[in-house]
């Protein structure tokens, strides 16, 4: 049984769906994240369709070039799961019944009163060396297995010990928590090297202005090495440190550079690390500054063309209860005058303007009895535009209750979002919670220029 460290792992996803575009392959995305935070990196990742000799002669690929392969998908009872045969022919062993899986598959079956079928009882097979992982959640067991390296390896073996494989299935539900109880247990991540990973969000800056501001710290040859991608109007930035230990010293370096990063950024940086995505992170400060208030302070909305929208990014985020009070989805215009929004102003400056995003956030402050509210009126096209307000023309207004209740203040900005209707709507989503953010985090003499913003470039009348 192989004790080299795992220096490395090679991720490999199996299925028709995936090589035809029908899945995303969301599996390798989550195994590679959570290797890298175990100090593991991937080398790379391959995607395979269910066909017995690719599976066979990818898997001996793999093997050949990392102490680490793991495969997901082709465990269950179709005829295209192959998964298992595969192992088999890799190892050249046969397949036999694992009497522990067989078992749990009828134990299984039982509960959920389904009829035990040989087609079922097949998935308890596993090659003779390997060693069946029990699934809690499913019926496929998964497999962990020792493969010897390669004789005459025409590739040129990179590693003399032997490989470990783990399969797991396909469905996320169960490859999870499959993972962590037992192939992390099982896993070497090299002690020699440390691998320290961290995400951190930034919002209201464009990508290249966020280089400028960040200088020499994004150098490819830094290490930790900073990277940046741009997804919805938020930023994300990668911070990893790839080298010698001890782990102290490892972490020490990437709070340094998380430090300077901070520096740089100021207000646009977001509190949160590590999220599942920059929008959920927005969501979380946002909602967490709200409630950090003493007394906490709640949010309403009301929202037009992004149709529930923002309300459905707040709600998303557990705890949100504890600041907002909910919303109005005032589509058409007659509804938006039934929230209280004067006629005339319709009439006169058109649903998507300065002066209606205003009134709505306002009634929206008032009908609601919150300290915040957040109104978003545009046009999300595709058709719609005009020459004075073309597709993605957005009006955001935040409206603030006071302690004299009849002197809200609101802060109104006009956006020209570029993308498809999708697109503009999650950016005026988005640029909606960035505008409450700012509002708590820069004094108003420097509330920067948000993204898309054209507040003052063509003003309007
Ligand atoms: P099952 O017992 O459900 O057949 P399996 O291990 O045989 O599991 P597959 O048949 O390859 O796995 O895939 C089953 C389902 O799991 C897919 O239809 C899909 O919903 C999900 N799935 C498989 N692979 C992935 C992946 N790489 N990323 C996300 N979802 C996946
Ligand atoms: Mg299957």
């Amino acid at each position: 049984v192989s004790t080299t460290p795992h220096s490395s792992a090679i991720i490999l996803s199996s299925g028709d769906e995936i090589i035809t575009g029908q899945l995303l392959d969301t599996n390798t995305q989550w195994l590679a994240e959570r290797l890298v935070a175990l100090g593991i990196m991937p080398r790379e990742h391959i995607s395979i369709p269910d066909d017995l000799t690719a599976l066979v002669s990818t898997l001996r690929r793999a093997c050949d070039s990392a102490p680490l392969v793991i495969i997901t998908g082709g465990l269950g009872p179709t005829d295209g799961d192959l998964t298992r045969q595969a192992l088999a022919q890799l190892l050249s062993e046969p397949l036999i019944t694992d009497e522990a899986s067989a078992a749990a598959i009828r134990s299984m079956l039982e509960k959920r009163a389904r009829p035990i079928t040989d087609r079922q009882l097949r998935q308890a097979q596993r090659p003779t060396t390997a060693t069946s992982l029990p699934n809690q959640v499913g019926t496929a067991p998964g497999l962990h297995a020792q493969v010897p390296p390669t004789r005459h390896s025409a590739l040129g073996t990179q590693h003399s010990a032997h490989s470990e494989i783990f399969a797991l299935p396909g469905p996320p539900g169960e490859l999870r928590p499959m993972f962590e109880r037992e192939v992390l247990p099982r896993l070497r991540p090299p002690a020699d090297r440390i691998l320290v990973a961290r995400l951190l969000y930034v919002i209201g800056l464009a990508e290249a202005d966020c280089v400028d501001r960040l200088g020499d710290l994004t150098r490819r040859d830094r290490n930790p090495l900073i990277g940046i991608t741009a997804s919805g109007g938020i930023l994300t930035i990668r911070i990893r440190y790839e080298g010698p230990g001890p782990r102290e010293a490892a972490l020490d370096a990437v709070d340094r550079a998380e430090g300077r990063i901070r520096d740089a950024l100021g207000a646009h940086l977001l509190a949160i690390r590590d999220a599942d995505s920059g929008l959920s992170a927005l969501a979380r400060c946002t909602i967490d500054s709200l409630a950090a208030r003493k007394p906490a302070r709640t949010l309403a909305v009301v929202e037009s063309c992004t149709g529930g929208m923002l309300g459905e990014m707040i709600t998303a985020i557990p705890g949100s209860s504890s600041v907002f009070r909910g919303g109005f989805i005032t589509y058409a215009n007659a509804l938006k005058e039934e929230l209280g929004v004067d006629p005339a102003a319709l009439q006169k400056h058109g649903a998507v303007s300065t002066e209606v995003a205003t009134q709505m956030a306002l009634r929206g402050l008032a009908r609601a009895q919150a300290d915040h509210c957040l109104a978003i009126t545009g046009i999300a096209g595709p058709d719609g535009g005009t020459p004075e307000k073309p597709v993605g023309t957005v009006h955001i207004a935040l409206a603030t209750a006071h302690t004299n209740p009849a002197r809200p203040t609101v802060i109104a900005k006009r956006f020209l979002f570029t993308g498809d209707r999708h697109d503009i709507r999650q950016r005026a989503a988005t640029s909606a919670l960035t505008m409450l953010h700012f509002h708590h985090h820069a004094p108003p003499a420097t509330q920067p220029r948000l993204l898309w913003e054209t507040t003052n470039l063509h003003p309007h009348k």
